[in-house]
C-alpha cells in the first residue's frame, strides 16, 4: 500500500479506503522500467540450529534519483535486504533486478556504505582509498582515477585531508571518505546502511545535510537504511516501512519531500509513522 506523506493519517482510519497508489507513482511506473526492482523477496539465514527468516515477500521499486529509505525496528531485516541488493546474499524466494538484470553477485554498479568507521583501508590515505576501487574494480587509468577521486573528495569537503590516514580522521570524516569512495564509482545505486548512526548528534545532522546537498548536485540514486524515523523523513523522498522480525512491508510513504519541518507537517508525519510502526495496525488491512 502506498500513501502520500501528507495523508498518512488516513491509514489509521480503516473506514477510509486508502488509495492504491498515488498518481505520481502510477505515472512513473508506467513511463519507465524501475532502476531497482525487489519482487517478493524472502531472505533466510541457515544456521546449524535453525533457519531464520529475515524478510518475507518484500517488494518495492526504486526509480532513478530516488532517495528510498528502508525504515523499521532493529532486527527487521534492513541490513539483510541491503546485502541482498548488493549481491552478497541470494533470495530464498523472489528476485532482485537492476536495470532489468537479475542480481546474482556484487558489482561496481552497487556501492555500499556501512555504519562502521573501519570500512576504509587503514594502510591507504584518503585519496588512495577512493582511487583504489576506481582502478581495481572500474579499471580506470590511474591519472583519471585520481582526478575523479579528488573531485568527489572535494564534494565531501575533505580536500585538506587527501594525504591523511584513516586513523587520524574523526568518525564523521571517515564516513565522508566512504561516501566519496562510493560516489566516485558512479554506481547505478548507492546502498547506505545506517551510515550516520554511530555519529554524535551534531555531526550526524551535518552529514545528513551534506548528503542532501550532494544529491542536489548530482541526483544520484540511493537506498538508505535507518531505524530513525526523523532521519528517514529528512533523507528520503520515499519511505518503505517494515514490520518487526521477519520484515514485511507495512506501507510505502511517497512524496516525503512535500513535508517540511517549518510548518509542522514533518512532525505530524513522524508521529503517524511512529503510530503505524508501533501500534500494530497493518496498512491496507
Ligand atoms: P536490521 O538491519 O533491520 O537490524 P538484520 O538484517 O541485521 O536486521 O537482521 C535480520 C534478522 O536476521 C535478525 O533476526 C538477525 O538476528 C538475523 N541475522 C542477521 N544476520 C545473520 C547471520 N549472519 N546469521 C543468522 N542470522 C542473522
Ligand atoms: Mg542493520
Amino acid at each position: 500500500m502506498t500513501f502520500p506523506a501528507t495523508d498518512l493519517a488516513a491509514t489509521r482510519t480503516p473506514a477510509t479506503p486508502a488509495p492504491a497508489s498515488t498518481p505520481a507513482q502510477y505515472a512513473r511506473s508506467a513511463a519507465h522500467e524501475p532502476l531497482l526492482d525487489v519482487a517478493s523477496v524472502t531472505l533466510r539465514y541457515k544456521t546449524p540450529r535453525a533457519v531464520i527468516t529475515a524478510t518475507e515477500r518484500v517488494s518495492f521499486q526504486v526509480g532513478t534519483s530516488d532517495r528510498m529509505v528502508l525504515l523499521g525496528p532493529s532486527g527487521c531485516g534492513k541490513s539483510t535486504l541491503l546485502k541482498a541488493v548488493g549481491g552478497y546474499l541470494a533470495p530464498s524466494e523472489g528476485t532482485i533486478t537492476i536495470k532489468g538484470r537479475k542480481v546474482t553477485e556484487p558489482g561496481p554498479d552497487r556501492m555500499m556504505v556501512f555504519q562502521e568507521f573501519d570500512q576504509l583501508l587503514p594502510w591507504k590515505t584518503v585519496l588512495e582509498n577512493v582511487v583504489f576501487p576506481l582502478v581495481d574494480a572500474r579499471g580506470l587509468p590511474r591519472r583519471e582515477a585520481i582526478e575523479k577521486a579528488r573531485h568527489y573528495i572535494d564534494k565531501v569537503h575533505l580536500s585538506h585531508a587527501l594525504d591523511s590516514y584513516p586513523h587520524t580522521l574523526s568518525g564523521g570524516m571517515k564516513q565522508r571518505v566512504a561516501i566519496a569512495r562510493g560516489m566516485a564509482m558512479e554506481p547505478d545505486i548507492l546502498l547506505m546502511d545506517e551510515p550516520f548512526a554511530a555519529l554524535d548528534a551534531l555531526t550526524r545532522r551535518t552529514c545528513q545535510d551534506e548528503l542532501l546537498q550532494l544529491w542536489q548536485d548530482t541526483k544520484f540514486t540511493v537506498l538508505f537504511v535507518t531505524h530513525s524515523i526523523a532521519e528517514a523523513i529528512k533523507i528520503g523522498n520515499r519511505i518503505l516501512l517494515l514490520s518487526p522480525h521477519p520484515g514485511r512491508v507495512k506501507a510505502e510513504v511517497v512524496d516525503v519531500d512535500k513535508v517540511s519541518s517549518t510548518d509542522g507537517s514533518a512532525g505530524r508525519l513522524e508521529k503517524d509513522i511512529h503510530d503505524l510502526l508501533f501500534t500494530g495496525s497493518e496498512a491496507g488491512h
